[in-house]
């Protein structure tokens, strides 16, 4: 029985999630890379269609599996024994096997960060169902949050499903009733399209994309409206933080939009999993 064993040696367990997390963030790297062009060229096919243009010359397929992934420099083939998470990086000490071209630190990092969170998420709920779900989730938050840093984009593809996804869990009462995280999902979308349509009618700006209601309504999907309050309030405070770094790195450019995705990821996933000890700490301190 290997499910036996897992349950009962938690260091294996660890270990296993961090491995696939390993295996899972080189795939994560390509659907970062490859899913926004493959909307665009939907889009571009969808809009010719709406405006009565010829259709563009069918082009290569362009998929999440294929073409193999090649170097963009010299479009050198990766090779399998290239292909292996973060060991790969090291042996071929961040060059391209074929030009020596430096590689972008990205992969091995995304990888990185996705084994890490895998082997956390394995520790800090065990194994069984509870784990598993959460590992689905934070890669997706993985994946939307690059996507969003890369094109200001939360892609209804990822969005969407693990917005689903997060009310089915809660069918079985993973994380929250299911009428917790149904509400969660409604009023984590409400509070933002309030916020957005207030912050337009004020300002006559749009101050974030639809993409954040949604995202928000996800969060709310898993671990119900009781998160939704902390969650927002630390991603105000992490993109107060972040964005204080990046404006110093970047100089002061306020012109550029700094998408709020990542932060919304980052501070659903804190309030999800340390939800109840921050709220609870920050209780006794104000003297209830
Ligand atoms: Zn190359």
């Amino acid at each position: 029985m290997p499910f036996q064993f897992l349950a009962d040696n938690a260091s294996a367990f660890v270990l296993l999630c961090a491995l696939l997390g390993l295996l899972v963030g080189s795939f994560l790297n390509v659907v970062i890379y490859r899913l926004p062009i493959m909307l665009q060229r939907d889009w571009r096919v969808q809009a010719r269609e709406v405006l009565d243009l010829p259709a563009e010359p069918q082009r290569a397929t362009f998929n999440l599996l294929l073409p193999n992934s090649s170097c963009p420099h010299c479009g050198h083939e990766i090779r399998s024994w290239e292909n292996i998470p973060l060991i790969s990086y090291l042996l071929l000490r961040g060059r391209c096997a074929g030009c020596r071209v430096p590689i972008s630190k990205r992969y091995p990092l995304v990888e990185l960060t996705s084994g890490l969170l895998a082997a956390y998420i394995a520790w800090h709920f065990g194994f069984g169902w509870q784990a598993g779900a959460m590992l689905l989730l934070v890669w997706g938050l993985l994946a939307m949050s690059m996507i969003d840093a890369d094109h200001q984009l939360l892609p209804d593809a990822l969005v969407l499903p693990l917005l689903w996804l997060g009310l089915i869990v809660n069918h079985f009462g993973l994380f929250t009733s299911l009428d917790s995280a149904l509400w969660g999902a409604i009023a984590g979308y409400l509070s933002l399209w309030s916020v957005y349509w207030l912050f337009r009618l004020i300002t006559g700006k749009e101050g974030m994309g639809h993409g954040d209601f949604k995202l928000l309504a996800m969060l709310g999907a898993w671990g119900g409206w009781q998160i939704l309050p902390l969650t927002v309030l630390l991603s105000s405070l992490v993109g107060a933080v972040l964005g204080m770094i990046l404006l110093r790195l970047r100089g002061s450019d306020t012109g550029t939009p700094i998408p709020f995705g990542p932060y919304l990821a980052i501070a659903g996933l804190i309030a999800l999993l340390w939800g109840d000890v921050i709220t609870g700490s920050y209780l006794r301190i104000a003297g209830f």
